[in-house]
């Protein structure tokens, strides 16, 4: 049998730095673990607009249509800021997501113990945190018609549509279904069914298929606001959280804080399975290429390879070889190696490199045979 396809897409800045560390641990799960992918890589964003002047080629667009899974590393720079809008780096990355038609975006909030220190939250309320955001990411009020700005007598209204169907909540709601079985068997569905009615259709619909499909998951319904009160609360008592496009965008990035550095945050978008009834997936870390630091070896690999984590959990059912991938990572955090991210401004300590974390990274899976 052929092995798992993979893309990699390096990108710009420190995209293509990083890319080379989870390269590395490709290769050690290939020869020490028997773990073979056919890996193959292309251009995205600005590397791409300047060998082909597009962000992103139709045939490298093919290419990921046909992939078990695709990384990617990340786009953009200073660079690139002059461009029309229409060949921008950003715009690849956004026609990935869009043709692929990734409906299901997942953050993961995972606060490491010898990070725990970096929260702006109290070290007890965050350490051994792990809880996923599932966000819906192709409809709601960021694409609904109609929007726009128009003239109403003598002023302008700005206007944008909250709509979503059946269909498109019933398919999130089943992503996170499965997600919460992989885990904890605990999904809490946030909206605001007080006040909006696409709430109270988001809350029926996820109800249903709770009841119907997935009784031995338990769910619970929040209303937005109070979600994100309780996630600087007490976010321990969240598995899986599934919300919309709107709030998943407000409720991610605030759980994505509560663990620390941007270099830490992995993401996969999912979308609809394919013939081997696996879903299209892409990964890439949260932060973007990081231009201030791009080429100095400073930048931090992790967020990447816990993206790859999430791959060979996700697309290629290795959950086993993920936890032990985020095993490794956290060993090494706690044997106190950092990249300069991950050292307190004014407090002691002796950075490693992009490198030598990555070397760090996969001398800690070797020990773990
Ligand atoms: P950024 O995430 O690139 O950087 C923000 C800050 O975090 C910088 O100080 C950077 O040095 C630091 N940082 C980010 N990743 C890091 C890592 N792995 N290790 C250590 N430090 C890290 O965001 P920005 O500066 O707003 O954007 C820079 C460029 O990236 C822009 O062109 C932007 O459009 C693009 N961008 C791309 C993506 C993506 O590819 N998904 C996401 C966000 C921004």
């Amino acid at each position: 049998m052929a092995n798992p396809s993979l893309l990699i897409l390096p990108g710009d800045g420190i995209g293509p730095e990083v890319m080379t560390e989870v390269r590395k641990i490709i290769g050690w799960f290939d020869s020490r673990r028997g773990i073979a992918f056919d890996v193959s890589e292309g251009l995205v964003g600005g590397a791409a607009y300047d060998a082909h002047g597009t962000p992103l080629t139709d045939e490298t667009m093919e290419r990921a249509q046909a992939a078990d899974a695709v990384l990617l590393g990340a786009v953009g720079g200073p660079k690139y800021d002059v461009l029309d809008f229409s060949v921008k780096p950003e715009r690849g990355l956004l026609r990935l997501r869009k043709e692929m038609d990734l409906f299901a975006n997942l953050r993961p909030a995972q606060c490491f113990d010898a990070l725990a220190d970096f929260s702006s939250l109290k070290p007890e309320v965050v350490a051994g945190l792990d809880i996923m955001i599932v966000r819906e990411l192709t409809g709601g009020v960021y694409f609904g018609e109609p929007r726009g700005i128009f003239t109403e007598g003598n002023e302008r209204v700005g206007i944008n549509t909250q709509r979503y169907s059946e269909s498109e909540i019933a398919r999130v709601a089943r992503a996170a279904f499965e997600l919460a079985r992989k885990r904890g068997n605990k999904l809490c569905s946030m909206e605001k069914a007080n006040v909006m009615e696409s709430g109270v259709l988001w809350r029926e619909v996820v109800q249903k298929i709770g009841d119907e499909e997935y009784p031995d998951v338990a769910l619970s319904h929040m209303y937005a606001d109070n979600g994100a009160m309780q996630l600087v609360r007490w976010p321990k008592q969240f598995d899986v959280i599934v919300t919309d496009n709107l709030f998943g965008d407000i409720l991610s990035d605030c759980a994505a804080m509560l663990t620390g550095s941007l270099g830490m945050l992995p993401s996969a978008s999912l979308g609809a399975p394919m013939a081997n009834g696996r879903p299209k997936a892409l990964y890439e870390p949260v932060h973007g290429s990081a231009p201030d630091i791009a080429g100095q070896g400073k930048a931090n690999p992790i967020a990447c390879v816990l993206s790859f984590a999430m791959a060979l959990r996700y697309s290629f059912d290795l959950g086993d070889e993920a936890t032990r991938l985020e095993s490794a990572v956290q060993s090494v955090l706690a044997d106190g190696v950092r990249t300069p991210d991950l050292i307190p401004t004014g407090q002691p300590g002796t950075p490693v490199t992009t490198a030598q974390m990555g070397d760090a990274i996969v001398a800690a899976l070797e020990a773990s045979l």
